[in-house]
């Protein structure tokens, strides 16, 4: 039998060698670096706890935000520059009533905004781009299914090395907002019953008027009317009645005084007009008005006799309470000429109204 070779004898010692090798690395290896295996797995499993709770804080997070903006009404968008790709999220679709996640167009998205608020909305966006700042603005949309809403829109450019990349904000709906403030508003500057501005709106007019005074040429009038035998109305027919008459005094004061300045009810039954007119268009006014409202009304199968006094005083440099005075007691002076005319303050007893601005 031959005899294995030298070399032959050499592999079978070299891999007895390693195997031996392996079995000692790997009973080294085993105890002396189990504790680091256990370690590192230990760390790795509080890691990947840390991740998962950091993932669960996040989508309770996102539906806080979705809630909160949901109530809030209030949603996110952006705009790639210079492509103008658009994204919203849900709130904003809603704002714009969408099918959420749609394809946004820009162009046809811009064509809900009113002409103004889009042309406002194009000049601020491209002043926030050329600049790399932001803006905000309030416009009104008519949605893909016709409501009329108004929003708040807030945006922030995103420059990358000096280069705008990109625009977003903030979309808020303040429809109700709006609402509010424009019925505040209303009601500060109008009367409600007639829709005729208040005694609030006429005052800072006629102090404007006052102000104003001697710069145009035409001279300028304050008007005041008050209806004659009104209370009676009232007794007979009811207030309800009574406030029907005073809807209906105010329409008649539209007609007649088309070019004034202003019309308001300023108490009860009395009115004042304000108007740029010569003295003799001034006249003719107060006798249209007199006759427009010189009737008798018919309610319930009766009638009551209304009509109305007027008091007239030309600005002369007066204070706007010296001229409310002159008025008034121009006034004062139709209503003890019998009612149913007008007057002229100058043509009143000059010692009245005299005694009417001291007394104050
Ligand atoms: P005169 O001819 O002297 O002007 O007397 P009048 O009967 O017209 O009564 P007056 O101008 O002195 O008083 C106005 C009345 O208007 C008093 C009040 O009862 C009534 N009035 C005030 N505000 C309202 C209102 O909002 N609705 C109704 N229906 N009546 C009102
Ligand atoms: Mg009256």
């Amino acid at each position: 039998m031959d005899r294995p070779h030298n070399d032959q004898r050499l592999s079978f010692k070299g891999f007895y060698l390693l195997g031996w090798a392996s079995r000692v690395s790997n009973r080294i290896f085993s105890g002396r670096y189990a504790k680091t295996i256990a370690r590192l797995q230990s760390e790795l499993n509080q890691k990947e706890a840390v991740i998962q709770e950091q993932a669960s804080a996040l989508i309770h997070s996102r539906k806080i935000f979705d809630r909160s903006s949901a109530a809030a009404r209030l949603g996110v968008w952006q705009c790639r520059l210079p492509d103008n790709t658009l994204e919203w999220t849900d709130v904003v679709y809603d704002m714009f009533d969408l099918p959420r996640g749609s394809n946004l167009d820009r162009n046809e998205i811009v064509k809900c905004y009113s002409e103004a608020s889009a042309r406002e909305l194009n000049t601020l966006r491209s002043k926030a781009i050329a600049e790399r700042n932001g803006f905000t603005m309030d416009a009104e949309i008519i949605t893909a299914m016709g409501n009329r809403r108004w929003i708040r829109i807030t945006a922030t450019v995103e420059c990358e090395e000096n280069m705008p990349v990109r625009i977003f904000g903030i979309k808020q709906d303040i429809t109700d907002e709006k609402i509010m403030k424009d019925r505040t508003q209303y009601l500060a500057a109008f009367d409600v019953m007639t829709g005729l501005a208040n005694w609030a709106q006429f005052q800072s007019k006629l102090g404007e008027f006052c102000t104003d005074y001697g710069r145009g040429t035409t001279p300028t009038a304050l008007i005041l009317v008050d209806l004659d035998g009104f209370k009676t109305l009232n007794d007979t027919f009811g207030h309800s009645a009574g406030d029907d008459c005073l809807r209906e005094t105010a329409r008649h004061l539209e007609h007649v005084c088309a070019q004034a300045a202003l019309i308001a009810r300023i108490g009860g039954d009395e009115f004042a007009i304000l108007v740029s007119e010569d003295r003799d268009s001034v006249s003719n006014i107060a006798r249209k008005i007199v006759g427009a409202l010189y009737r008798p009304v018919h309610v319930e199968g009766r009638y009551v006799q209304i009509g109305a006094s007027v008091g007239i005083a030309f600005m002369d440099g007066s204070t706007p309470s010296d001229l409310f005075k002159k008025a008034d007691v121009a006034l004062y002076a139709a209503k003890a000429a019998g009612r149913n005319t007008f007057k002229i303050s100058e043509d009143a007893d000059g010692s009245l109204v005299r005694r009417a601005i001291d007394a104050a």
